[in-house]
């Protein structure tokens, strides 16, 4: 079935939605986006996405579209025409299309941003198989740009980060800089060591995950004890547990980094229990 998607003010079919050759979201990831999940037809902390946006624009001196302040509505409407119960919601912000190739931004007076949002039907979004079992992961070295906590499209590092992690016949990576951690491809990294959560410190060197500040204020009301971080592989091997959250995986538990298990080599009763109450309290404010 053809989904319906949207595309600079219009609603269509997606087959029917076209971008120019010369968008610079194409010629040169010169775009942002977001990915906000959707839970029983609701979306999941969808004022944190588009505060994230708003940044990663600014960040970027990439003007602010018009629909912006719509951006709810949108995603709504869309999560709605497309009968999405559980998956996501995909949002793409490009400095637009010049008309041109050109290194030189075009002017904003002239060219205004392209913006698409999609969804993406993932039945069962919250209760994969891989969040009771856990997930195994390789390190990689880090050889993304150094401005990691803007959101941009620039993915194919990340991807190829994902291929390596599928060769070695693992689910993912997570990537090291000068011996630390830094994050997973597509997700914030943890460890657990006793009532203490470890993940590293928010700098240019990775993307502030909206899942990251609600899961530290769901641990923190928890009792948990929160140390931001540097943290190398051999400390999260020896760790108690060690997990990693993104707005599509939520808490999701790793089990083994390079071969080697962590803790028992099953999820960690305090990742699961993240888990629990991130969900819960996300639904409650779901909109
Ligand atoms: N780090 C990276 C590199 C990511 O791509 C993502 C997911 N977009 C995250 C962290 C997690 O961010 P969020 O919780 O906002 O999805």
């Amino acid at each position: 079935m053809s989904r319906t998607v949207y595309l600079n003010g219009e609603y269509l079919p997606e087959d029917e939605a076209k971008v120019s050759i010369f968008d610079r979201g194409f010629l040169m990831a010169d775009a942002v986006y977001e990915v906000t999940s959707v839970l029983g037809g609701k979306l999941i902390d969808f004022a944190g996405h588009q505060q994230r946006l708003e940044r990663s624009l600014n960040e970027l001196d990439i003007q602010k579209p018009d629909a912006f302040d719509d951006l709810l509505e949108i995603h709504r409407e869309l999560v709605r025409v497309n009968g999405i119960e559980d998956g996501l919601v995909y949002l793409q912000v490009t400095r637009g299309s010049p008309g041109d190739r050109d290194f030189v931004f075009p002017d904003p007076a002239t060219v205004k941003p392209t913006v698409v949002l999609f969804t993406q039907s993932m039945p069962g979004l919250a209760t994969r198989p891989e969040a009771r079992d856990g997930i195994k992961i390789i390190s990689i070295e880090d050889q993304r740009w150094a401005r990691r906590d803007i959101k941009t499209v620039q993915l194919l590092y990340p991807s190829m980060g994902k291929m390596m992690a599928k060769k070695a016949g693992v689910h993912d990576a997570w990537m090291v800089q000068d011996g630390a951690v830094t994050e997973g491809t597509s997700n914030n990294a943890y460890i657990i060591r006793g009532n203490t959560i470890i993940t590293r410190a928010l700098s240019q060197d990775i993307l502030h995950g909206i899942t990251r500040a609600a899961v530290l204020r769901f641990a923190q009301e928890a009792q948990m004890l929160i140390e931001e971080r540097d943290f190398t592989i051999e400390e999260a091997i020896g760790a108690d547990e060690a997990f990693v959250t993104s707005a599509s995986a939520f808490v999701m538990p790793v089990i083994e980094i390079d071969g080697s298990v962590i803790g028992d080599g099953v999820p960690g009763g305090r990742a699961l229990r993240l888990r629990e109450i991130y969900l819960e309290e996300s639904l409650k404010a779901a909109v």
